[in-house]
């Protein structure tokens, strides 16, 4: 059979460049400890920050809802798949994000892309920060809108695009809450206030602030208090929440337009009970044990001051995403499997997920750690950064 050997040979470039990953296999449920390789090792990498992916409450709802329901819908929401849990689901977002209304798609990544390719026409501009998430920028890829990317979190810069921007019938500002591979917080205030200033629409994707920023992690628009400025919130059921899902958060008419030409929605099955009630499950743990919060910013103020002390090179993180910048891909790589020998699952990140030369090693706290897990982290860390010439 005809081979592609285009593919392959790209390929075997990536090899030489460090940019070709093994993706590793996790043999346990995700925890402050997984099995990788039949090894227990100390997970370091994954997105579950309040460790609520293995939550006895979450699973036990899962359970149930897989008794009564089944095991799928067997439609998308519009024909035959809309249970009763889904609307539930949307009633109890809406609420934890104190919006009008809410509604859920399959992930963060298709709310993107439904929310931005729908809304969005040929007499429109859409602005984006330019370390915007990969499924923003697929988003906007849909659109005939016309494109314009401001400097990361560049406040100058943003406001020289809109004032460029007046003849539009609508500016939409886009960012990420948090970003995610730095783990700095957007300048919302000023986003806001540009935005109000400028007759403009802001969006927020907040998949790496809810459940970790804001009154019991509902996002970085109530961190800064900005409850009823930002027209469109959007935040993932995949990360703190623990299940699987995104959903977006906004005014009655954004939600019921959504529903209408939102086309993951439209066209793509609806999440199956276990996944909806996990999730419902999960806000409410949000609402009713703030101490998984609370344990997750002590592991981080702890953690990042320790890293710092330490004289590793960090990035301009405010939150639990702790990346150690080491630059060249061979080296990051290097560094990773050096940990992971000796116990510390923590991903390497490298090109085309961050820039060339950008290479680090994304470190990311949650609540499950203790103190005394921390510490051996830390010595590995600094066994391994000595080791390898950073410190
Ligand atoms: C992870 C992430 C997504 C995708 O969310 P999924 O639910 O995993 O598809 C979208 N936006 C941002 C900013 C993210 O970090």
């Amino acid at each position: 059979m005809k081979e592609f050997e285009f593919l392959k040979s790209e390929l075997e470039d990536m090899k030489e460049n460090h940019t070709w990953q093994e993706i590793k296999q996790v043999e346990s449920k995700q925890g402050a400890y997984v099995t990788v390789n039949g090894k227990q090792v100390m997970q370091l990498s994954s997105n579950n920050y309040l460790g609520l992916t293995s939550h006895p409450r979450l699973v036990k709802a899962a359970q149930a809802a897989a008794e009564q329901f089944g095991a799928g819908t067997a439609s998308v929401r519009t024909i035959a798949g809309t249970f009763t849990m889904h609307h539930e689901l949307e009633k109890t977002l809406a609420a934890f994000k104190k919006t009008e209304a809410a509604l859920v798609f399959q992930s963060g990544f298709t709310t993107n892309q439904g929310v931005l390719s729908s809304i969005l026409t040929k007499e429109d501009i859409v602005i984006s920060d330019e370390l915007n998430h990969a499924s923003i920028i697929d988003g906007i890829r849909l659109t005939k809108a016309d494109k314009k990317v401001y400097r990361h979190v560049d406040m100058d810069d943003l406001e020289r695009v809109l004032k460029k921007s007046m003849n539009y019938r609508m500016r939409l500002i886009v960012t990420d809450g948090v970003f995610s591979m730095d783990g700095n917080i957007a300048p919302l205030p000023e986003i806001v206030k540009l935005a109000e200033a400028y007759d403009a629409f802001v969006m927020v994707d907040d998949a790496h602030a809810s459940g970790v920023l804001g009154e019991n992690g509902r996002g970085t628009v109530n961190h800064f208090g900005l409850d009823g400025r930002v027209h469109i919130q959007v935040g993932t059921l995949s990360k703190a929440i623990g299940v699987l899902g995104g959903y977006v958060a906004g005014s009655h008419v954004l939600i019921d337009y959504l529903r209408h030409k939102g086309r993951p929605f439209l066209f793509s099955t609806s999440h199956p009970p276990a996944v909806t009630a996990a999730c419902i499950e999960a806000i409410n743990v949000l609402l009713e044990e703030p101490q998984h919060m609370e344990q997750l910013w002590d592991n981080t103020n702890y953690f990042k001051s320790m890293l710092v002390k330490m004289g590793l090179t960090l990035t301009k993180s405010e939150t639990p995403i702790l990346p150690i910048i080491i630059g060249e891909e061979a080296l990051a790589q290097q560094f990773s499997e050096r940990l992971l020998s000796e116990g510390i699952f923590a991903q390497s990140i490298v090109f085309p997920t961050v820039a060339k030369g950008k290479a680090r090693i994304r470190t990311m706290i949650t609540a499950e750690h203790t103190k005394k897990e921390l510490d051996q982290a830390l010595a590995v860390i600094q066994s391994a950064a000595k080791e390898l010439h950073l410190l």
